[in-house]
C-alpha cells in the first residue's frame, strides 16, 4: 500500500540542520503517525512521503519555505518585564504560549535587559533548511474518525 491522501503512515525520522546537528529524532521511541494530506507534517516532508511504502528509507532536504516558513521579523518584539507574573522570572531560552492576533503562538525569550524582555514568536526552526532521514514503518487506510479530525489516532498519533 502506498502513502496517498486518506492514508495514515507511521515513520521514524531523524531531523538535522545544515551543520548536520541532530535537532530531533524518533529513533529509540515510538514512530510518528500522521494523516497524509492533513497538513500534520511540514509540506516538504509530506510531499516526499507521497507514494512511499512500508520499509522505504530515504533522505529529503526541505527548504525553509516548505518547512516551518521564513522568519518574520515582526514577530520579534519587546515587552516590559512587568508583563510576567512575579513568580515567573523571564530567562533566555524560556518558552511559553502567548495570545496573538493570529491565535496562540509559542514565544521564546531571546534577551532580558533591565526592564525589557525581547520575545520571538517565530517557530524555533523558521528560516532553516531541514534535512530528514526517514524510514516508513507502516501504511494503512485512515478511519472515518481520523479523516473527520484531520489527524492520526492511536500509537504515534493523537490520544484523546
Ligand atoms: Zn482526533
Amino acid at each position: 500500500m502506498k502513502i496517498a491522501a486518506r492514508t495514515v503512515a507511521e515513520f521514524h525520522y531523524t531531523l538535522t540542520d545544515d551543520a548536520g546537528t541532530v535537532i530531533d529524532s524518533s529513533r529509540g521511541s515510538e514512530p510518528l503517525a500522521y494523516l497524509h494530506g492533513g497538513g500534520n507534517i511540514v509540506p516538504g516532508l509530506e510531499k516526499a512521503m507521497e507514494g512511499k511504502t512500508k520499509g522505504d528509507a530515504f533522505k529529503v532536504d526541505v527548504s525553509a519555505e516548505e518547512g516551518y516558513g521564513p522568519r518574520i521579523e515582526a514577530l520579534l518584539q519587546t515587552a516590559p518585564r512587568s508583563m510576567f507574573p512575579d513568580d515567573m522570572a523571564p530567562e533566555v531560552g524560556m518558552q511559553f504560549q502567548a495570545e496573538s492576533n493570529m491565535g496562540p503562538v509559542m514565544v521564546t525569550v531571546m534577551a532580558v535587559e533591565g526592564d525589557t524582555v525581547t520575545l520571538d514568536g517565530n517557530h524555533a526552526l523558521a528560516g532553516q533548511a531541514l534535512h530528514f532521514d526517514v524510514e516508513v514503518v507502516s501504511v494503512r487506510d485512515a478511519t472515518i474518525e481520523e479523516m473527520q479530525h484531520g489527524h492520526a489516532h492511536g500509537a504515534g498519533g493523537h490520544h484523546h
